[in-house]
């Protein structure tokens, strides 16, 4: 198991033994396919195609689901934990939308560590590069996986300078591959000088793992193709003479990431990539918090919602706070204090998402994720704890780049309307702007297509149908500064003021242009683009 960093006091072993992590990865490079074999082989599922088996039947339940299976964006369990070796995983679910979405900034932040899956025939592609940017902004240590090397794929050298070069981040190859396409047999693997001989015929079997005493072992003869050895040893060597080893503090502080080749479809490379993770990711991290850390180890509960999710059942208006746990031991029926509002809360249901069913929480350790169903009392970004007063930063919430005016189709509805927006923007869907003058609302998102999500959610679950319109605004700023200030600039912009859905005070924007001139002639008053949720 991994070491405790130099100063920091070990963990107890159960948070010792947890690994948190996310898989970032661009539409369809495999990481459905990848999370079914974690699951198989966590001992959460029995067999391939349940992830997907549950995601089709929830999909038929609404119409904003069938609108995402038409996109091809994949719906699963938003948190899934399960046991492999020693190690406890929890994978936090990443939306797979191809538009930013904030959701995957916040999940980002519940999270130690990435697995970032590539197309081994397309390498490094867009969507990949955006999320691999915020893991950065974060320094999350990523580990690689490059997938479907049963295909064509790009030569292996290739595939490790694009990754160097387009992240910037260095590339060891902790297995190398064997053949490729028909050819492909498996691995060899570099840190434990094994090999790993991938079985065509039964994908759901972990491959057949050969020790080896490195490259003049006659058992290579045996399991390797005659006319693929050669390529093989001098590719190692070239590997091992060009590449840098593998060192475990730079993959800790997000330097260096270990690449594993393999299939996921043929579970293939699975095994070690997962015995990488425990072994490489780390342990649960300290949470950045006001006034102070938050450590893993402390024995006072703490935790922060990272995401909600309502309407999980359509017949109860239900909600369910995601909290990752930030330090302590949590048992079921604790009295947590809501830091935001002061209040008691007894958390007498927790979920623990348990395979892929959910599952009531007895007990839970820092570093796992809980769900905690709530009628609206829990916000993105809200710290629990046993009484002190923390508040865990780094949640942000961003400026939205599109901006329309919405309004209820039957306007004797307009209430609905604003109750419905109201929970999406709780839920972190949308920014709901309540413009100072006039009245309807002007909703902000950061990808165009959470508008059509939006609509059709509103009129699923609410029977609401709405109309989108155009505005003359296109961006919205948060104001801040002294407080007479502030009122006396709301005061002389009266146009362009609005509340947000926390009622905080924000600049609707035109133009850049608006944005300069009170940057230029409102010295006092501070416009910012991001505001931490709390
Ligand atoms: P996601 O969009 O990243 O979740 O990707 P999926 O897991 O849904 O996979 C996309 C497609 O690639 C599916 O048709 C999978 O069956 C296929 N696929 C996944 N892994 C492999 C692999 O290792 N080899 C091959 N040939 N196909 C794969």
């Amino acid at each position: 198991m991994q070491q405790a960093a130099p100063n920091r006091p070990a963990l107890p072993p159960e948070i010792a033994r947890r690994r948190t992590f996310a898989i970032i990865s661009h539409p369809d490079a495999g990481k459905t396919t990848l999370t079914e074999k974690f699951l198989l082989f966590g001992g959460a599922i029995q067999m391939a195609g349940q992830v997907r088996a549950k995601g089709e039947a929830r999909r038929t339940r609404s119409d904003f689901m069938a609108m995402e299976k038409e996109r091809g964006i994949s719906v699963s369990a938003s948190a899934m934990s399960f046991d492999f070796g020693d190690f406890r995983f929890n994978l936090v679910d990443t939306p797979g939308h191809s538009d930013f979405s904030e959701d995957t900034y916040r999940t980002l932040t519940a999270v130690d560590a990435a697995v970032m899956v590539i197309d081994g025939a397309k390498g490094v592609e867009s969507q990949t590069q955006k999320l691999f940017e915020v893991c950065r902004l974060r320094d999350l240590p990523i580990l690689t996986f490059c997938n479907k090397m049963d295909r064509e794929s790009r030569d292996t050298f290739d595939i490790i300078d694009e990754i160097q070069e387009n992240l910037a981040i260095d590339v060891t190859p902790a297995s190398w591959p064997i053949g490729m396409g028909r050819d492909f047999v498996g691995a060899y693997d570099m840190l434990n000088d094994r090999l790993e001989i991938m079985d065509r015929a039964d994908r759901n079997r972990v491959a057949e793992s050969i020790k080896i005493t490195g490259l003049d072992d006659p058992k290579l003869a045996e399991c390797v193709p005659a006319n693929l050895i050669d390529q093989l040893r001098e590719e190692i060597e070239m590997a091992r003479e060009l590449l840098p080893a593998l060192d475990p503090k730079a993959v800790l502080e997000g330097h260096m990431t270990p690449i594993w080749f393999g299939s996921a479809i043929n579970s293939f490379g699975v095994k070690e990539l997962m015995q990488g993770i425990g072994a490489y990711a780390p342990e649960p991290q300290p949470a950045r918090a006001e006034p102070r850390e938050i450590a893993p180890e402390e024995s006072k509960v703490t935790g922060f919602v990272f995401k909600v999710q309502a309407n999980m059942d359509p017949k109860h208006r239900d909600r369910v706070a995601f909290v990752r746990l930030a330090s302590g031991h949590f048992e079921r029926g604790m009295k947590l204090t809501h830091v935001r509002t002061k209040k008691p809360m007894t958390v007498s249901a927790p979920v623990l998402f348990l395979a892929a069913d959910r599952e009531l929480a007895e007990e839970a350790w820092a570093g796992d994720i809980i769900g905690i169903p709530n009628h609206g009392q829990l916000r993105i970004g809200d710290t629990l704890t046993e009484g002190e007063t923390l508040k865990v930063t780094g949640i942000p919430s961003f400026a939205p780049e599109l901006l329309q005016g919405v309004r209820a189709g039957d306007p004797m509805k307009a209430k609905h309307l604003e109750k419905a927006l109201m929970q999406f923007a709780e839920e972190g869907a949308a920014k709901v702007f309540k413009p100072q003058i006039g009245s309807g609302f002007i909703v902000g998102v950061v990808g165009a297509l959470q508008f059509e999500v939006l609509g059709a959610r509103i009129e699923q679950e609410y029977g609401l149908p709405v109309r989108f319109e155009s505005t003359q605004f296109t961006s919205a700023r948060w104001v801040s500064g002294a407080k007479p200030a502030v009122e006396a600039f709301a005061a002389r912009n009266m146009q362009h003021m609005a509340a947000d859905n926390d009622g905080d005070l924000v600049y609707l924007t035109r133009m850049q242009w608006d944005i300069d001139r009170v940057v230029r002639d409102h010295p006092e008053i501070t416009l910012s683009a991001t505001k931490e949720l709390m």
